[in-house]
């Protein structure tokens, strides 16, 4: 099988489990993990923020980014499709209060121009305290925010008095397809999450990053969302591995989704929505006359093809560290041939 349904897929490579089995660890819970320190201050160096946190999933990253900057009753602001909304549970709400005010985007993407002003301080409004931005965008299509526009974006929320954050699950794939350092991106931001657990390849682990002030405060919550973890450094032992020997692998995933994105394209009754693919992501739509979402990807399955149905006529591929620039050739040959019936 070629699995295309997510970059989180991928198994520990041989030589990432040789780094797990060296791990050297110690309870993390008493700050004795010197594979999970180093890893943090990895992280935080190459993000250039302070301080870093491990934790077991990007989810809870985001989560405790929310509880980091917003009270109860508060609202954050945030792209109407973001993970966050979609994919988190209904995160804010349930373990922090918050209310996410969601705005309109275009393949997840937007500018300061479609920033909401914060609600007025009045006892009747929610306290608008934090904007959200996700980089690469997941439902977006793994569209890239333009550097630009995460700027300006950043400045207007500053004149607003607003916190941000970066939900960073795909960052890794920003800095390869805009050539934009992970620092550069970051700087904009009061924290950042990222997973090493989606391209990179890692079997577990997220972190999140920001000011030492804030990173201390993240530890009492990771703590309080049952995420604190014992003997870690086996964990982040692999994240290490990830970050010294997959970041480079990304670029070719880019490569090979640009594969499978022409198949798409090229096969009547399928459309690339959003047409343009920057990244390991292909989001793509197919007519009823097609069937549904999961007759396309049942008739793929069949010939050896995984995507994921998403929608009652959505469907995701995505490229990543398992699958060879053959296997994308081979996977762009039977959806040409077999996705329309
Ligand atoms: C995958 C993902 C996350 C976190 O997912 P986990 O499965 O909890 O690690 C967060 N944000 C985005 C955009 C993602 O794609």
């Amino acid at each position: 099988m070629i699995d295309l349904r997510s970059d989180t897929v991928t198994k520990p490579t041989a030589a990432m489990r040789a780094a797990m089995t060296a791990a050297e660890v110690g309870d993390d819970v008493f700050g004795e993990d010197p594979t999970v320190r180093r890893l943090e201050e990895r992280v935080a160096e190459h993000l250039g923020t302070e301080a870093a946190l491990f934790v077991p999933s990007g989810t809870m990253a985001n989560q405790i980014a929310v509880r980091l900057h917003c009270r109860p009753g508060d609202e954050l602001i945030c792209e109407e499709t973001s993970h966050v909304v979609l994919w988190e549970g209904g995160g804010p709400a349930a373990l922090s209060g918050v209310t996410c005010r969601p705005i309109r985007g275009t393949s997840g993407l937007f500018t300061a121009l479609d920033l909401p002003a914060p609600r007025p301080t009045d006892i009747h409004a929610p306290q608008t305290r934090l904007v959200w931005l996700e980089n690469t965008h997941n439902r977006g299509g793994g569209r890239v925010h333009p550097l630009a526009d995460v700027c300006e974006i950043a400045a207007t929320a500053r004149g607003y008095g607003l916190a941000l954050h970066l939900d960073g699950a795909r960052l890794w794939n920003a800095v390869v397809a805009a050539g934009v350092p992970a620092a550069e991106w970051c700087r904009h931001f009061d924290t950042v999450s990222v997973c090493f657990s989606k391209g990179l390849g890692a079997p577990v682990g997220s972190a999140i990053a920001g000011p030492q002030t804030l990173i201390t405060l993240a530890r009492r919550y990771r703590k309080l969302f049952g995420g604190a973890m014992r003997q870690a450094g086996v964990l982040a032992a692999a994240c290490l591995h990830a970050l010294d020997h997959h970041l480079s692998g990304l670029t070719g995933d880019h490569v090979n989704a640009r594969l499978i994105a022409a198949a798409v394209a090229d096969t009547p009754g399928l459309r690339l929505v959003p047409e343009t693919v920057e990244t390991n992501l292909i989001w793509f739509e197919a007519d009823a006359a097609l069937g549904s979402a999961q007759a396309v990807a049942d008739r793929l399955r069949t010939r050896g093809v995984l995507v994921a149905p998403l929608g009652e006529q959505t469907l995701r591929a995505c490229t990543h560290l398992d699958v060879t620039r053959a296997d994308c050739e081979q996977a762009a040959d039977v959806i040409r041939r077999h996705a329309g019936g």
